[in-house]
Protein backbone atom coordinates (compact mmCIF):
# COMPACT_ATOMS: atom_id res chain seq x y z
CA UNK A 1 0.00 0.00 0.00
CA UNK A 2 1.17 3.63 -0.86
CA UNK A 3 0.52 6.14 1.20
CA UNK A 4 1.66 9.88 0.64
CA UNK A 5 1.56 12.95 2.55
CA UNK A 6 1.37 16.76 1.30
CA UNK A 7 0.55 20.07 2.40
CA UNK A 8 2.51 23.50 2.75
CA UNK A 9 5.72 23.95 4.63
CA UNK A 10 4.67 23.32 8.70
CA UNK A 11 2.12 21.71 8.43
CA UNK A 12 3.12 18.95 10.38
CA UNK A 13 3.54 15.94 7.61
CA UNK A 14 6.93 14.30 8.72
CA UNK A 15 5.45 14.14 12.55
CA UNK A 16 1.97 12.33 11.21
CA UNK A 17 4.43 10.00 8.40
CA UNK A 18 6.32 9.11 11.67
CA UNK A 19 3.56 8.73 14.10
CA UNK A 20 1.63 6.47 11.26
CA UNK A 21 4.86 4.29 10.69
CA UNK A 22 4.72 4.15 14.13
CA UNK A 23 1.52 2.49 14.86
CA UNK A 24 1.75 0.12 11.36
CA UNK A 25 5.16 -1.15 13.02
CA UNK A 26 3.65 -1.88 16.38
CA UNK A 27 1.27 -3.38 14.71
CA UNK A 28 3.28 -6.24 13.26
CA UNK A 29 3.16 -4.22 9.56
CA UNK A 30 6.28 -3.47 7.29
CA UNK A 31 6.46 0.20 7.16
CA UNK A 32 8.94 2.00 4.55
CA UNK A 33 9.17 6.10 5.54
CA UNK A 34 10.29 7.85 3.27
CA UNK A 35 10.21 11.17 1.24
CA UNK A 36 10.87 13.31 -1.74
CA UNK A 37 13.16 15.32 -2.18
CA UNK A 38 15.68 13.39 -0.63
CA UNK A 39 14.29 9.82 0.16
CA UNK A 40 17.63 7.91 -1.40
CA UNK A 41 21.15 8.94 -1.59
CA UNK A 42 21.02 10.48 -4.83
CA UNK A 43 18.55 12.37 -3.74
CA UNK A 44 19.34 13.65 -0.99
CA UNK A 45 22.40 15.60 -3.02
CA UNK A 46 19.84 16.36 -5.61
CA UNK A 47 17.69 17.86 -2.82
CA UNK A 48 20.84 20.27 -1.45
CA UNK A 49 21.46 20.85 -5.18
CA UNK A 50 17.68 22.56 -5.65
CA UNK A 51 17.29 23.80 -1.77
CA UNK A 52 20.68 25.20 -1.32
CA UNK A 53 22.51 25.36 -4.28
CA UNK A 54 22.98 28.21 -6.90
CA UNK A 55 19.84 29.62 -8.34
CA UNK A 56 17.61 27.41 -10.45
CA UNK A 57 15.20 28.71 -12.98
CA UNK A 58 11.67 26.86 -12.58
CA UNK A 59 11.94 23.92 -15.56
CA UNK A 60 15.78 22.95 -14.09
CA UNK A 61 13.77 23.11 -10.49
CA UNK A 62 10.95 20.90 -11.77
CA UNK A 63 13.49 18.85 -13.68
CA UNK A 64 15.52 17.87 -10.84
CA UNK A 65 12.47 17.27 -8.67
CA UNK A 66 11.88 14.58 -11.01
CA UNK A 67 14.78 13.21 -11.22
CA UNK A 68 15.05 12.76 -7.68
CA UNK A 69 11.11 11.46 -7.75
CA UNK A 70 11.83 8.81 -10.76
CA UNK A 71 15.25 7.61 -8.81
CA UNK A 72 13.46 7.33 -5.51
CA UNK A 73 10.35 5.69 -7.49
CA UNK A 74 12.66 3.02 -9.19
CA UNK A 75 14.89 1.82 -6.34
CA UNK A 76 13.10 2.42 -3.01
CA UNK A 77 9.32 2.54 -3.65
CA UNK A 78 8.57 0.16 -6.15
CA UNK A 79 10.64 -2.79 -4.56
CA UNK A 80 8.85 -1.79 -1.16
CA UNK A 81 5.53 -2.58 -2.26
CA UNK A 82 6.24 -5.52 -4.29
CA UNK A 83 7.22 -7.17 -1.38
CA UNK A 84 3.92 -6.02 0.28
CA UNK A 85 5.43 -3.07 2.70
CA UNK A 86 3.27 -0.25 3.50
CA UNK A 87 4.98 2.82 2.10
CA UNK A 88 4.16 6.56 3.47
CA UNK A 89 6.07 9.11 2.04
CA UNK A 90 6.55 12.40 2.85
CA UNK A 91 5.51 14.20 -0.35
CA UNK A 92 4.98 12.76 -3.97
CA UNK A 93 4.36 14.56 -6.84
CA UNK A 94 1.43 16.42 -5.74
CA UNK A 95 4.14 18.68 -4.55
CA UNK A 96 5.59 19.33 -7.95
CA UNK A 97 2.16 19.54 -9.58
CA UNK A 98 1.85 22.35 -6.50
CA UNK A 99 4.56 24.08 -6.34
CA UNK A 100 6.28 24.14 -9.84
CA UNK A 101 3.02 23.71 -11.60
CA UNK A 102 0.87 26.77 -10.00
CA UNK A 103 3.26 27.99 -7.37
CA UNK A 104 6.28 28.88 -10.20
CA UNK A 105 3.90 29.12 -13.08
CA UNK A 106 5.36 26.13 -15.36
CA UNK A 107 1.56 24.65 -15.18
CA UNK A 108 0.03 22.01 -13.45
CA UNK A 109 -0.68 19.82 -16.45
CA UNK A 110 2.49 19.88 -17.98
CA UNK A 111 4.23 19.44 -14.30
CA UNK A 112 1.54 16.56 -13.98
CA UNK A 113 2.34 14.41 -16.86
CA UNK A 114 6.09 15.12 -16.62
CA UNK A 115 5.95 14.17 -13.08
CA UNK A 116 3.87 10.32 -13.83
CA UNK A 117 6.31 9.95 -17.16
CA UNK A 118 9.11 10.05 -14.19
CA UNK A 119 7.10 7.43 -11.81
CA UNK A 120 5.63 5.72 -15.00
CA UNK A 121 2.33 6.38 -13.85
CA UNK A 122 2.68 5.00 -10.08
CA UNK A 123 -0.03 7.12 -7.72
CA UNK A 124 -0.70 6.71 -4.26
CA UNK A 125 -3.77 4.95 -2.96
CA UNK A 126 -4.31 7.35 -1.05
CA UNK A 127 -2.75 10.92 0.09
CA UNK A 128 -3.35 12.65 3.07
CA UNK A 129 -3.69 16.79 2.57
CA UNK A 130 -2.67 18.66 5.65
CA UNK A 131 -4.47 21.62 5.32
CA UNK A 132 -2.97 24.93 7.18
CA UNK A 133 -3.10 28.33 6.50
CA UNK A 134 0.60 29.05 5.28
CA UNK A 135 0.83 31.91 7.78
CA UNK A 136 0.45 29.27 10.75
CA UNK A 137 2.16 26.86 8.74
CA UNK A 138 5.68 28.86 8.11
CA UNK A 139 5.41 30.43 12.14
CA UNK A 140 5.91 26.49 12.97
CA UNK A 141 9.06 26.19 11.17
CA UNK A 142 12.80 26.42 13.57
CA UNK A 143 15.74 27.59 11.69
CA UNK A 144 16.98 29.15 8.96
CA UNK A 145 13.82 29.18 5.75
CA UNK A 146 15.43 27.87 2.70
CA UNK A 147 14.69 29.50 -0.20
CA UNK A 148 11.22 28.13 -1.08
CA UNK A 149 10.41 28.28 2.61
CA UNK A 150 10.77 31.96 2.57
CA UNK A 151 9.32 32.86 -0.45
CA UNK A 152 6.39 35.11 -1.02
CA UNK A 153 2.95 35.18 0.86
CA UNK A 154 0.78 34.84 -2.20
CA UNK A 155 3.29 31.63 -3.78
CA UNK A 156 1.93 29.82 -0.40
CA UNK A 157 -1.18 31.02 -1.13
CA UNK A 158 -1.54 29.81 -4.61
CA UNK A 159 -0.03 26.09 -3.58
CA UNK A 160 -2.42 25.54 -0.78
CA UNK A 161 -5.26 26.42 -3.16
CA UNK A 162 -3.63 24.24 -6.06
CA UNK A 163 -3.40 21.13 -3.43
CA UNK A 164 -7.00 21.74 -2.29
CA UNK A 165 -8.34 22.02 -5.69
CA UNK A 166 -6.65 18.62 -6.43
CA UNK A 167 -8.05 17.08 -3.88
CA UNK A 168 -11.37 18.08 -4.91
CA UNK A 169 -10.77 16.87 -8.36
CA UNK A 170 -10.36 13.32 -6.68
CA UNK A 171 -12.08 12.42 -3.55
CA UNK A 172 -11.41 8.95 -3.71
CA UNK A 173 -7.46 8.76 -3.41
CA UNK A 174 -7.47 12.50 -1.19
CA UNK A 175 -8.18 12.58 2.29
CA UNK A 176 -8.14 16.07 3.49
CA UNK A 177 -7.52 16.95 6.74
CA UNK A 178 -7.44 19.83 9.39
CA UNK A 179 -3.86 20.31 10.44
CA UNK A 180 -4.67 23.25 12.86
CA UNK A 181 -5.76 20.37 15.24
CA UNK A 182 -3.03 19.22 17.70
CA UNK A 183 -0.58 16.83 15.84
CA UNK A 184 -2.27 13.58 18.24
CA UNK A 185 -6.07 14.32 17.11
CA UNK A 186 -4.31 14.41 13.32
CA UNK A 187 -2.84 11.08 13.95
CA UNK A 188 -6.28 9.74 15.35
CA UNK A 189 -7.87 10.76 12.15
CA UNK A 190 -5.49 9.39 9.98
CA UNK A 191 -5.43 6.18 11.07
CA UNK A 192 -9.24 5.70 11.77
CA UNK A 193 -9.33 6.77 7.89
CA UNK A 194 -7.13 5.07 6.47
CA UNK A 195 -8.05 1.42 8.67
CA UNK A 196 -10.14 0.01 5.98
CA UNK A 197 -7.03 0.19 3.41
CA UNK A 198 -4.12 -0.75 5.74
CA UNK A 199 -6.23 -3.59 7.83
CA UNK A 200 -5.06 -1.82 10.79
O1 LIG B 1 8.93 19.33 3.01
P1 LIG B 1 10.41 19.52 2.86
O2 LIG B 1 11.06 20.22 3.99
O3 LIG B 1 11.10 18.27 2.49
O4 LIG B 1 10.55 20.47 1.59
C1 LIG B 1 11.70 21.20 1.35
C2 LIG B 1 11.35 22.45 0.57
O5 LIG B 1 11.15 22.14 -0.80
C3 LIG B 1 10.11 23.12 1.06
O6 LIG B 1 10.35 24.49 1.20
C4 LIG B 1 9.10 22.86 -0.04
O7 LIG B 1 8.22 23.92 -0.13
C5 LIG B 1 9.96 22.72 -1.27
N1 LIG B 1 9.45 21.85 -2.32
C6 LIG B 1 9.12 22.37 -3.56
N2 LIG B 1 8.67 21.54 -4.56
C7 LIG B 1 8.54 20.22 -4.35
C8 LIG B 1 8.88 19.69 -3.09
C9 LIG B 1 9.34 20.52 -2.10
O8 LIG B 1 9.20 23.55 -3.78
N3 LIG B 1 8.13 19.46 -5.35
Amino acid sequence: VFVSFEGGDGVGKSTQVALLGHHLATLGREVVVTREPGGTPLGLELRRAVLHGEHLDPRTEALLYAADRAHHVASLVRPALARGAVVLTDRYLDSSVAYQGTGRGLGADEVEQLSLWAVQGLLPHVTVLLDLDPAVGLARLTGDPDRLESAGAEFHRRTRAAFLARAAADPDRWLVIDAAQPPEDVAALVRERLAPLLGA
